[in-house]
């Protein structure tokens, strides 16, 4: 296939997702935040001012107060909002889990930019995305499932190889191995048209102090940051 026209976004790139994490991590412990791991939001109850949380860890079941609470919870948003006594059940979407898998490619890279295909209407398509090191990996495709099984089906490397052959004609199947996969959390369920994240606050629910996040999907990485700048607007913290 010949391609007629292509987009260059000389600005895509990747980055070092690990670093940036624990970047963020230690500017807010700078700033005496706590980030407390393996801990479970059992459910949350809104007080006068802020809240009562439930939380669970290592079997060990305790309530801390605080004046916002914030429900980033991926996968598992849809719960975590169910869990928040008061909050209305009309307003919690339907989440769909759709997994995306990964193949990375043996060798050296024949490209030195990621390449994106057009996109299909459940993701932005299989592309080519280079890692830090130089690894050539291509997907993620989407696949919607009913449980959260991170397991890498063994009948996919023929739809790879055609929707990769597109835009790399010269592609040796032979160099393409299964790598990982991840999951998605998606408005969008399988026949639906597009359907973008949501973001709720008071003016939604009704809760003072409570922001939902419903939907993050890609590029909710690269959005991290302005995502979080709108979340202190919206609960007014920069007044
Ligand atoms: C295959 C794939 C490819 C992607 N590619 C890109 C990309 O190229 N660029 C990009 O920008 N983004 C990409 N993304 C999207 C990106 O990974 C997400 O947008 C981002 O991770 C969302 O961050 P989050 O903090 O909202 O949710 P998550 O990263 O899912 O974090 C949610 C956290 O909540 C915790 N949690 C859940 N339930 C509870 C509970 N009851 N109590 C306490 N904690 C709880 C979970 O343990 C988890 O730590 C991709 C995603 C997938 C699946």
């Amino acid at each position: 296939m010949n391609a007629t026209a292509a987009l260059l976004s000389p600005s895509t790139g990747i980055i070092d997702v690990h670093s940036y994490m624990q970047n963020l991590l230690a500017q807010a412990e700078q700033n005496n935040a706590f980030f407390v791991a393996r801990t479970r939001m059992l459910h949350a109850q809104a007080i006068d001012q802020g809240f009562i949380v439930t939380i669970e860890s290592q079997k060990e079941i305790t309530q801390l107060k605080c004046n916002f609470l914030i429900n980033s919870a991926g996968l598992h948003s849809e719960q975590v909002a169910k869990n928040i006594v008061d909050m209305p059940a009309g307003l919690i979407p339907k989440l769909h889990w759709c997994r995306g898998h990964y193949f990375s490619y043996a060798g050296k890279s024949p490209f030195n930019q990621l390449i994106y295909p057009i996109p299909e209407t459940s993701g932005l398509g299989i592309h080519a995305t280079l890692d830090l090191a130089g690894q050539l990996k291509f997907g993620p495709d989407t696949q919607y499932i009913d449980q959260l099984d991170y397991n890498f089906p063994g009948d996919l490397k023929a739809k790879f190889v055609q929707a990769i052959q597109k835009y790399f004609p010269d592609l040796n199947p032979d160099k393409l191995h299964p790598a990982y996969t991840g999951i998605r959390p998606k408005l969008q369920g399988v026949n639906d048209p597009f359907k973008d994240f949501v973001i709720q606050d008071e003016s939604d629910h009704g809760i003072n102090g409570l922001i939902n996040l419903f939907g993050i999907e890609s590029p909710g990485l690269t959005a991290s940051l302005a995502i979080a700048d709108q979340l202190v607007q919206q609960l007014s913290l920069n007044k």
